[in-house]
């Protein structure tokens, strides 16, 4: 085993222990009450007071005017883009290095991925490059902004906070309001998260959160859409309810919707989970810190913090080998895996996966830099605890 490769398993081994999975749930609240609840009651399914009083939580602690619980992150996803506009050849900007949700919820609506780069600093889309790439490709026209080489209107911009770190959410506003599109933030991973003193997701015109069994707060599976917006909220609720009209026995629906609500069950976890999560900040905070004190020491890699202006969840944390040293990527990862400290690349970026190979997009090179050169560690909370090691 070459001596980088040692002494990264040293560091992590120094900071989680023997064996750690990479972001276990923690289910030590009052999970089972609430959920006990639900079952005693019979309130299991499509109504119920959890889901009322998950959505006025997460407003409070967002400082969002409405949000709308559902049944996944990728559910929020696609009824942000239905009520932002988004339609059949419409494109949509949407970083490669994120998630999958982010491009298929594109695709659901029929519409088309336009992948932009992104930057060192934060992970998320490079705004200046966005906009030197918009200066050469597209136009504004009376249907608001095309691309010149597709011919396709762009409609909306999704950007995403990944694993927790905010992007520069200023500049892609403005980026926004000068080429005319919709802002939507993926919030999916950035719960607890804050730029310039704003939680993430009060910036786009909707946007979406994921509870998910790996995200910060889980319901088991669930998502929210945020917004600030009371005739969007109501749209986001009746969509997502198979859009029937209210009315005492009848079953009359004026949309086409969804039943992507969320389950009174899970909401019911869903409260339990966000009564813990102040700790679970401060947590991560202090593991992060940990890693960082302890991978100072290590040549060739570096730990990612939070970017300037932001206060940072730190939903998984991460570490960038130095360029000259990202085919270690592998090795290390073996290494690791191989000791019971789990840890993963970040995700393949879109552009190249199979289905996406073919959408437009801008130079990608700092993806595919960030691509290569990124591991994510063990990133539970209770990692911090010197008793739970
Ligand atoms: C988890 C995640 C989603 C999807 O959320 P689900 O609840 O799993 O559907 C979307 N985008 C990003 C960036 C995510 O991390």
């Amino acid at each position: 085993m070459s001596d980088i490769v040692h002494n990264i398993c040293n560091a992590v081994t120094q900071v989680v222990g023997s064996s750690a999975p990479l972001h276990a749930p923690e289910v030590s609240g009052n999970e089972w009450h609430y959920v006990k609840e639900c079952l005693d009651t019979e309130w299991v399914s499509t109504a119920g007071s959890y889901v009322d009083r998950f959505e006025s939580e997460l407003a409070a602690f967002t400082g969002a005017a409405h949000c709308v619980a559902v049944s996944s992150g990728t559910a929020a996803l696609h009824t942000c883009l239905i009520v932002a506009g988004v339609r059949r050849d419409h494109e949509v900007i949407i970083p490669s290095l994120t998630f999958v949700a982010t491009a298929n919820a594109v695709f659901y609506q029929g519409a088309v991925p336009l992948f932009a780069d992104c930057e060192m600093r934060t992970l998320g889309i490079d705004a200046e490059k966005l906009d030197a790439f918009l200066e050469v490709n597209a136009e504004i026209t009376k249907d608001g902004c095309r691309n010149r080489r597709t011919g396709r209107i762009i409609r909306a911009l999704v950007c995403m906070h990944v694993f927790g770190h905010p992007c520069e959410v200023d500049a892609l506003k403005n980026l926004c309001e000068r080429w005319r599109l919709t802002l939507i933030e993926d919030a999916a991973e950035s719960l607890g998260s804050y730029y310039d003193g704003r939680h993430t997701g009060k910036d786009g015109l909707v946007s979406a959160l994921s509870f998910n069994g790996n995200k910060i707060v889980t319901t088991g599976g669930g998502g929210a859409v945020l917004t600030n917006d009371p005739d969007l909220a109501r749209r986001v609720k009746h969509l997502t309810t198979t859009a029937k009209k209210p009315h005492a026995w009848d079953y009359d629906h004026d949309a086409v919707g969804f039943n992507y609500r969320l389950p009174n069950i899970n909401a019911a976890i869903g409260c339990a989970q966000l009564e813990r999560i102040a700790g679970w900040l401060r947590e991560k905070r202090l593991l992060a810190e940990n890693y960082r004190a302890a991978l100072r020491a290590v040549p060739h890699v570096e730990s990612f913090q939070e970017p300037k202006r932001c206060r940072s969840n730190y939903w998984l944390n991460v570490m960038l080998l130095d360029s000259d040293d990202m085919d270690l990527r592998n090795d290390i990862l073996k290494v690791l895996n191989e000791a019971g400290l789990m840890s993963r690349p970040i995700w393949i970026p879109m552009h190249m996966l199979e289905m996406y190979r073919d959408c437009p997009r801008d130079d990608l090179s700092v993806t595919e830099k960030i691509h290569r050169r990124l591991i994510s560690l063990p990133s539970s909370p209770r990692l911090a605890r010197a008793d739970a090691k």
